[in-house]
């Protein structure tokens, strides 16, 4: 079975969905990888490590697409990608599924089989696939680092000669995988951290790693079953917001990571509490690309609102490219190598499989995916 990695096309996408060492283990499955010349570009990986890993190194990008039976990316395919697909084509990458009704249909017609990165299933099996976990984590860190960067002031507290500086106050609203690793960081670098989540298991989580759990009573909020949060009301999210403009302008940095699965992210930070902070502030908008948690963020810009620094930049993970890289390719390796049929030597969709079943969105002409189907009403 040809396995093809193409170039990423899509503007600023500088991780790698496949490096050499994966390409190795693949190769030793029988799988034959070919990718194109200059892939490996930006982690300053030449072409021919993935040669001695095994891999055919392809010029031409069409050429490759055209005779792949299963292509790895990081990114979504052009329209005139899909185009040079060979029917029965496998298409694995992010793909945003809930939000890219003509590209699915576009696979729907060229019979792909498309699966969406995002849609692994949180169940134990498939966390090693996760790659919403993987960079979700590494965004969080960057996150912090950014941050801290702009601040005009240091993070920790420092007693010296010449006085005494107390430490910066960061505020972390959303505490999933993201959150989650921006309080670690946070902490690391010294800062006084102080975070929110809707969901109340998330309490003893901050707690552990050091840091205050801001309390606001909004009455039922809960989780999904598979660990997501759910939409609050619009009277729920207007408490929220009050309870937390208090916290908001004491702190330095505001970083926002809330996210709804599938649906549009919520607005928590709105323009009176940024006007509420201290001049010379920081917000880091990670869901920006997603709807946004902060008002006036916009998706790759750093804005200043009355001397608060609204950052909104894009792919955070893509700033530490080699780990981000290397976790999303151990990723993608690990989903090829759980359905790689040894003695086919072939990616086989099992559709018995819960992880088959909740990732792949289209096959053979159809939209297979119940989730995404009832989203489209197809
Ligand atoms: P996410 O990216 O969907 O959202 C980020 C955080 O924002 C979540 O913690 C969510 O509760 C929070 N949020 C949503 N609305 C909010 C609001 N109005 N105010 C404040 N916070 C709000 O979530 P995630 O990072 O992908 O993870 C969610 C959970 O799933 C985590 O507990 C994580 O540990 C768990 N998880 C489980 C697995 C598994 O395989 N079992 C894998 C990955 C993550």
């Amino acid at each position: 079975m040809n396995l093809a990695v193409p170039k990423e096309v899509h503007p600023g996408e500088v991780r790698v969905a496949l490096i050499p060492e994966h390409v190795a283990k693949l190769a030793k499955a029988g799988a034959d990888v070919a990718i194109e010349s200059g892939l490996g570009q930006t982690l300053r990986i030449a072409d021919e490590k993935y040669t001695e890993a095994g891999a055919s190194v392809v010029a031409n990008h069409n050429q490759l697409i055209q005779n792949a039976d299963a292509v790895l990316r990081i990114r979504k395919p052009l329209a005139e990608e899909v185009a040079l697909m060979k029917p029965g084509c496998i298409y694995i990458s992010l793909l945003d599924p809930f939000n890219e009704r003509e590209l699915i249909d576009m696979f729907v017609t060229k019979n792909i089989s498309a699966i969406s990165m995002e849609m692994i299933p949180r169940i134990t099996r498939a966390q090693k696939m996760d790659v919403l976990s993987s960079q979700a984590n590494l965004a969080g860190y960057v996150a912090v680092i950014l941050a801290a960067e702009r601040l005009d002031k240091i993070l920790p507290m420092m007693m010296t000669p010449a006085g005494t500086i107390s430490p910066a106050r960061v505020f972390i609203i959303g505490v999933g995988v993201a959150g989650l690793q921006a309080i670690a960081t946070a902490k690391r670098l010294g800062a006084r951290v102080e975070a929110f989540d809707t969901r109340p298991v998330v309490e003893e989580q901050v707690k552990s790693l050091g840091a205050r759990f801001v309390k606001i009573d909004l009455g039922e909020t809960g989780q999904t079953k598979d660990g997501y949060a759910k939409a609050l009301t619009e009277e729920q999210l207007q408490k929220q917001r009050e309870g937390m403009a208090k916290v908001c302008a004491l702190s330095d940095i505001v970083i926002t990571t809330a996210q709804l699965f599938g649906r549009k992210a919520p607005l928590i930070v709105t323009g009176k509490m940024v006007r509420g902070m201290s001049q010379g502030s920081v917000i880091v908008d990670l869901a920006v690309e997603g709807g946004g948690n902060v008002a006036g963020s916009q998706i790759g810009k750093e804005i200043d609102v009355d001397g608060v620094r609204i950052i909104g930049l894009s792919n955070l993970p893509g700033r530490v490219t080699v780990h981000a890289s290397q976790m999303f390719s151990s990723n993608l390796y690990n989903l090829v190598e759980e359905f790689w049929d040894a003695e086919d030597k072939r990616f086989d969709l099992n559709f018995e499989d819960e992880i088959v079943k909740g990732c792949v969105i289209t096959h053979q002409g159809e939209i297979v995916n119940e989730m995404i189907a009832k989203h489209y009403g197809a």
